[in-house]
């Protein structure tokens, strides 16, 4: 069942590991990129109390050793604080220039080890193994790292490739409903951005998989990761292509914005709703047909998952306070808002060209939506 997708990189290229119980055999995988049998795991206290001694005694099997630091779970963790309690931790550690240093959990520690790696003695190697489906599918392939500002979301960070990820599928099976579908909100993205085939297995198997279909999860994963390899060989430092990989994302970061970062809207319950609204975007300009949305909604919907802005509890700034939050994105480019919009299910693009009176009429329905629910 197991499947491999390579990033080719030059110089910097490595394989994705995605199957069942990799956990178990962790050592053998990782030893052939070890100076020493000794590595470094940087991890939240969810994924520590449910997982850390399979990661131990995988890692003991190959006879590697391995020191760790639980970091508090949550968004919150990845910012300055934390984040030089790791560093200083990995020195006291005695981490050299070549050993490797260890990411093991969802996205935020995946994010703030890969920042660590860089900057530890100018930059050390690490390996992924990332326990949340959004970890597997999109935030351990492709180099970028780091932490929040309060000035905003990733503003200060480096792109460092890893050396090397090993996704888990069945470690995905601690994750609570809420957090998988989460990660599901980026799975369904790659369908509507570049393959409307994907989109239309996902619609037939997404319910398969979220109860618990390995074989579904595997495929739904590699094809994931397939996907962003690609588009990162083509864009590694988002010039063009990389930013398709924002579908939503500019209507998912004002929502975050306006919930506060909090529990109120996690990230791919965000990247769902601002799908769901960038194809409604695209139909209002013509641009693709008004059963899209429709689609998209419906499967969202069939799945459980956040889909309008009415899902999101308590109350919501209006439509103008949103566009201005979208405004702050960091995607904005010379005070010209970019979005990514679609031609039908699995035909994105990007632009600027976008009238605001066409993204405030949308907002204001979606809102007013709300308000009659
Ligand atoms: P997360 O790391 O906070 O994990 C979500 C929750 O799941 C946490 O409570 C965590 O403890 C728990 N968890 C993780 N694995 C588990 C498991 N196997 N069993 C039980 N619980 C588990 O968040 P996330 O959703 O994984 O990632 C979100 C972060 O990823 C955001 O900070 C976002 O900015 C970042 N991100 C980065 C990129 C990138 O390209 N670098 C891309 C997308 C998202």
């Amino acid at each position: 069942m197991e499947r491999i997708v390579h990033v080719p990189l030059e110089g910097r290229e490595y394989d994705v590991v995605i199957g069942p119980g990799l956990l178990q055999e962790v050592g053998a995988r990782i030893a052939p990129f070890l100076n020493r049998p000794r590595v470094a795991v940087l991890t939240d206290e969810n994924v520590a109390a449910l997982h850390l001694e399979s990661l131990r005694s995988g890692l003991a099997k190959a006879g590697i050793e391995m020191v760790s630091l639980a970091l508090p779970a949550g968004e919150s963790t990845k910012a300055w604080p934390q984040f030089s309690r790791a560093v200083e931790w990995l020195l006291e550690q005695k981490v050299e220039r070549n050993d490797v240093v260890v990411a093991f959990g969802g996205g935020v520690i995946g994010d703030l080890a890969g920042f660590a790696a860089s900057v530890l003695r100018r930059g050390v190697r690490f390996i992924q193994i990332p326990t949340s489906l959004l970890a597997q599918v999109d935030s351990s392939v492709g180099g970028k790292t780091g932490i929040n500002a309060p000035q905003g979301k990733n503003l200060i960070g480096a792109f460092h490739q890893p050396t090397l990820v090993l996704a888990d599928s069945e470690i995905l099976g601690t994750l609570t409903a809420r957090d998988f579908l989460a990660g599901y909100g980026e799975v369904v993205k790659y369908g509507l951005l570049g393959d409307a085939a994907f989109f239309a297995w996902l619609e037939e198997m997404g319910p398969k998989l979220a109860e618990g279909d390995m074989a579904a999860r595997v495929e739904a994963v590699a094809h994931s990761v397939q996907m962003k390899a690609d588009i990162v060989e083509r864009d590694e430092t988002e010039q063009g292509d990389r930013a398709l990989l924002n579908l939503g994302h500019t209507f998912c970061h004002a929502l975050e914005a306006a919930t506060g970062y909090s529990d109120r809207l996690l990230h791919g319950e965000g990247v769902a709703i601002g799908c769901a609204l960038a194809f409604e975007l695209s139909s209002r300009l013509g641009l693709c047909s008004q059963e899209d949305p429709s689609r998209v909604r419906a499967h969202l919907k069939e799945m459980g998952m956040k889909t309008d802005l009415c899902d999101i509890e308590g109350a919501l700034p209006n439509a103008d306070a949103l566009l201005g939050l979208m405004g702050q994105d960091k995607k904005v480019v010379d005070g010209q808002l970019k979005f990514i919009l679609a031609r039908g299910i699995g035909e994105a693009f990007v632009t600027a060209d976008v009238p605001k009176e066409v993204v405030l009429s949308v907002l204001k329905d979606a809102l007013k939506d709300c308000a009659q629910a």
